[in-house]
């Protein structure tokens, strides 16, 4: 049995799955608040503890969590723990461990989706012996590269998201310049992200979007953006959001060039499956190929956005199956 976990600042998924050569096959998921444990080693615990299948012999276990893991160990942001693999390893009696990256853990799932679990945005001509690279914008915007070895991908870390924002237009300068008044530098996650879409929206709107009530938390900005872009119904709200859209094209082409992905882009997190006519408008594929000299270089590279919410978990349990 793997135990595979995705640790947000939220909720954490935690699921036990049983090995399977094509992929790991879920037998017990559930969802706990992150902040009613005290550690991750009392919530995988508590997981096991409470689980259906009663007592199990777990041979391996892998967690995913938001930020960079340095010699087993991460300090997460909105999490008021440190985690490190030796408290994973006592939780599940002392089996291999692993503590990654959200973004590796993703990146290890890709492998094994199935084509429903995806929605291409260009189909290209994928080369059996390339990279490939990941990027999910949500809270802030992950990203992997993926290095093809022994015809699999294996993800590399990388902290990509606070690279810095490289403005094409008039209008993104004009952003950019905002962006530097405000918040001291633009990072492309401060762009191409909920939290971006929502600085992008400030500045389309000059302060908060008219439909929305004065006491609207952020967080409730992006979404709205977004709905009411796709409906027409605002036109800062529709500009802002094309922005957002075309931005991330032009990020995820940056980040195609770097790791030179002709085996796939991969498009992960919580916010692209909700604004999927946005991204099939052409705006963001316009965007990731308009890089000359590379652009039919780029125009090869196959896009897919990842549509499966717990991509992330899978991957966690290839990631444990694999040691
Ligand atoms: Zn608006």
């Amino acid at each position: 049995m793997l135990l595979a976990g995705d640790l947000g600042g939220t909720k954490t998924l935690v699921g036990l799955f049983e090995e399977h050569p094509s992929r790991p096959r879920p037998l017990d998921v559930r969802t706990f608040a992150t902040l009613d444990a005290p550690s991750l080693g009392a919530l995988v615990r508590t997981f096991l503890d409470t689980s259906p299948l009663g007592a199990v012999d777990v041979r391996a276990a892998c967690v995913g969590v938001a930020g960079p893991v340095v010699a087993g160990r991460a300090e997460l942001t909105n999490v008021p723990w440190s985690v490190s693999e030796a408290e994973l390893a006592d939780a599940i009696g002392g089996a291999p461990s692993r503590l990654v990256n959200d973004l590796v853990a993703l990146g290890h799932g890709v492998d094994v989706l199935h084509d429903e679990e995806m929605r291409v945005l260009q189909a290209g001509k994928a080369d059996p012996h390339g990279n490939g690279v990941l990027l999910a914008p949500g809270t802030g915007l992950g990203q992997a590269l993926l290095v093809r070895r022994d015809g699999r991908f294996e993800p590399m870390p990388s902290e990509g998201g606070h690279t810095d924002f490289a403005a094409r237009t008039d209008r993104e300068i004009a952003f950019v310049r905002w962006l530097i008044a405000r918040a001291g530098r633009a990072d492309v996650e401060s762009v191409c992200s909920g939290p971006g879409l929502g600085n992008l929206a400030h500045f389309t709107h000059g302060g908060l979007c008219p439909l929305l009530p004065a006491d609207t938390p952020e967080s409730d900005v992006p979404p709205h953006v977004s709905a009411t872009a796709l409906a027409g119904r605002c036109e800062a709200c529709r500009e802002a959001f094309h922005l957002f859209v075309s931005a991330l094209g032009a990020v995820a082409g940056n980040l195609a060039l770097h790791g030179l992905a002709t085996g796939g882009v991969f498009i992960g997190g919580g916010i692209p499956p909700r604004i999927l006519p946005g991204l099939e408008d052409g705006r963001f594929v316009e965007a990731f190929v308009s890089k000359a000299p590379m652009t039919a270089l780029l125009g090869r590279m196959p896009i897919a956005v990842i549509l499966n919410p717990k991509a992330g978990l899978l991957g966690a349990a290839v990631c444990a199956s694999r040691r």
